[in-house]
């Protein structure tokens, strides 16, 4: 969900994009981007199109021809990682886990130690596709042992989860609006480090994108202005205005909010009899993949909570197809009614299965998680 206030804030009079009112709200968007980013990186700054964009953007500007890169795969993200750099030239060597589970610091090690020297060390912070949190404070470690740059998907968790760039030592890091920041899709706030852009400034050739070239990109992003695209004003008033909400309620008030609704959610489903699938003790807060129920089929599942109940969620993909559905609780839409309607309407569908589970029973369970959380 989206708040109202970013709606409206779409539905405003469009002024230029090089206009000084415009250039000033940029100004206080990446201000704010470095803020949530916890970084003080210049270049920071929102790519014109959704998070795959800002994956593109981060390979295409310091990959060239037959460069090594270290990929962690456990989910759908890494894996489009691993296409990204592979299409532009590298020679990409994976770390993989089991879906569902995070790629370990031991793998990601023997995953560096086949390369030669390797560029860049790659890896998804919330795997949306599974639920997996993937720790990254030793894996930047690793990468900086390896002389490579440490690059990480943000796009599910920044705004929902604690994430350092600069304390981290993340070199370049990217997102995405419609995730954490409730904000409609379209932009891709993207940060790069100093260590980052001396690679990019050092290419011999330059990046195979046009539209994502980081030094063109950074004339218009820094005080230059240069024109170089044109900026998507309304998104930008939409992102200006979810950044200003997200301020509002504070950051550690906004995470202390995931994790309760995640809480009550999880305390819920497992009075429901249903297990989360993802690797126990890194579970994401904003997405919940829950085991398919032996005889129940997922698809009809996901239909009757859209159709008799008005609730979307989401399918398991790749080899977790059919065997697990995805809650988000993101941004706007973590909050305790969603809760509560989730788990009331998943109750009443599973009860039509006669799987001897009950609506009141889950609610129970949730409302015990907070009663003890004051309420939040
Ligand atoms: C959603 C998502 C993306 C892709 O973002 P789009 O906005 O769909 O292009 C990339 N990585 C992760 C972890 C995501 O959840």
């Amino acid at each position: 969900m989206v708040h109202r206030r970013v709606l409206q804030a779409m539905a405003e009079p469009l002024v230029g994009h090089l206009d000084p009112y415009f250039l000033e709200l940029l100004d206080s968007v990446q201000d704010r981007l470095r803020w949530l980013f916890c970084t003080t990186n210049r270049l920071t700054m929102p790519i014109s199109a959704t998070g795959s964009a800002g994956m593109e953007a981060c390979f295409a500007n310091v990959i060239s021809d037959g460069d090594e890169v270290v990929i962690g795969v456990n989910g759908v993200f890494g894996t489009r990682m691993c296409d990204v750099a592979s299409r532009l030239g590298a020679r990409v060597q994976r770390a993989e886990a089991p879906w569902g589970r995070i790629v370990e610091p031991d793998d990601l090690r023997a995953a560096i130690s086949a390369c030669s020297k390797p560029k860049l060390v790659a890896l998804v912070h919330a795997e949306t596709s599974t639920g997996a949190w993937q720790p990254l404070e030793e894996s930047a470690r690793l990468a900086r042992e390896a002389g490579a740059l440490f690059l990480v998907d943000a796009v599910t968790s920044l705004a929902g989860c604690p994430l350092e760039v600069d304390a981290w030592g993340i070199d370049l890091c990217y997102s995405g609006t419609q995730k954490c920041i409730s904000c409609p899709p379209g932009l891709s706030p993207l940060t790069v480090s100093e260590r980052a852009l001396e690679i990019v400034r050092s290419r011999e050739q330059p990046p195979r994108s046009w539209y994502l070239d980081l030094g063109l990109l950074g004339a218009y992003f820094d005080e230059r202005r240069v024109y170089h695209h044109t900026a998507p004003v309304s998104m930008i008033y939409a992102l200006s205005e979810a950044l200003e909400i997200i301020e509002e309620e504070g950051l550690e008030a906004r995470f202390a909010r995931h994790r309760r609704n995640h809480e009550a959610l999880a305390a819920g489903l497992s009075a429901l009899g249903l297990k989360l699938a993802a690797q126990e003790g890194h579970r994401l807060w904003m997405l919940n993949s829950v085991t398919v129920p032996e005889g129940i089929d997922d698809a009809a599942l996901r239909r009757a909570l859209l159709n008799n109940h008005g609730i979307e969620i989401g399918a398991g993909l790749g080899p977790l197809a059919g065997k697990v559905v995805r809650i988000g609780l993101m941004g706007e839409s973590s909050r305790p009614a969603n809760v509560r309607r989730l788990l009331s309407a998943l109750g009443d569908e599973l009860a039509k299965a006669d799987l001897g589970c009950s609506a009141a029973d889950a609610l129970q369970e949730c409302e015990r998680v907070y009663g003890d959380s004051g309420g939040i």
